[in-house]
């Protein structure tokens, strides 16, 4: 493959990926959304993040033959049995509403154990990094990061479950650091390490 991509699709409809996305990609990459070619996503049927990010980045390949890079992340709460892992976004519903989902997050935990926001309830992000061309697969990748749920939500930055996980060894909830905090340490900036040499 050309070392130097200079077109890239970014397959992703979550506008707070599609800017983290963009924030880690080098300047000179002129990148596209699904939303520029007016595609919806396609349907997450693999039971791994690896295998969503896939089915993701060959679709919106083949449709617009421009080679994709695709995400496919979420939250794993250990006492949940790691959920919601790749439900994480089905968690915040069709109107994609993330109050509800940190509320169904809190409400499971409730059942799990009434005292849980007395013990360290462990987690972590986990996301899946995939380019693809066409049917092809050129690069899968996976980054995490380890931390803890916050028992209060904390902090307008960020997206999705940012504002109920504390990564380990800090005091701040994902949502309450800037951005640049964030991508120091978190999942989708290892997963970008391992793919960087692809770009
Ligand atoms: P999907 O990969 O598009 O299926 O959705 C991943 C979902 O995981 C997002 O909608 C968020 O709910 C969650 N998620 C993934 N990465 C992050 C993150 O960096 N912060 C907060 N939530 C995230």
């Amino acid at each position: 493959m050309n070392k130097k991509i200079k077109k890239l699709l970014i397959g992703t409809n979550n506008k707070g990926k599609l800017r983290e996305i963009r924030d880690l990609l080098p300047k000179y990459i002129k990148t596209y959304s699904p939303a520029d070619f007016n595609l919806n996503s396609p349907k997450e049927s693999g039971n791994t993040f690896k295998k969503n990010s896939l089915i993701k980045s060959k679709y919106f390949s083949k449709k617009t033959k421009l080679i994709c890079l695709a995400d496919d992340s979420g939250l794993e709460v250990d006492l949940l049995n790691k959920k919601p892992g790749i439900y994480s976004a089905r968690w915040a519903g069709k109107n994609v509403n993330f109050k509800s989902a940190i509320k169904k997050v809190f409400k499971e935990l409730d059942k799990k154990d009434k005292n849980w926001k007395r013990i360290k309830v462990k987690a972590r992000f986990i996301c899946a990094l995939s380019i693809s061309y066409l049917n092809k697969k050129i690069v899968s990748v996976e980054g995490k990061v380890e931390g803890k749920i916050s028992p209060i939500v904390k902090g307008k930055n960020g997206f999705g479950y940012d504002p109920i996980f504390i990564p380990n060894n800090k005091k701040k909830t994902f949502g309450e650091m800037l951005s640049i905090e964030k991508y120091k340490i978190d999942h989708r900036s290892k997963a970008f390490k391992k793919i960087k040499k692809f770009l």
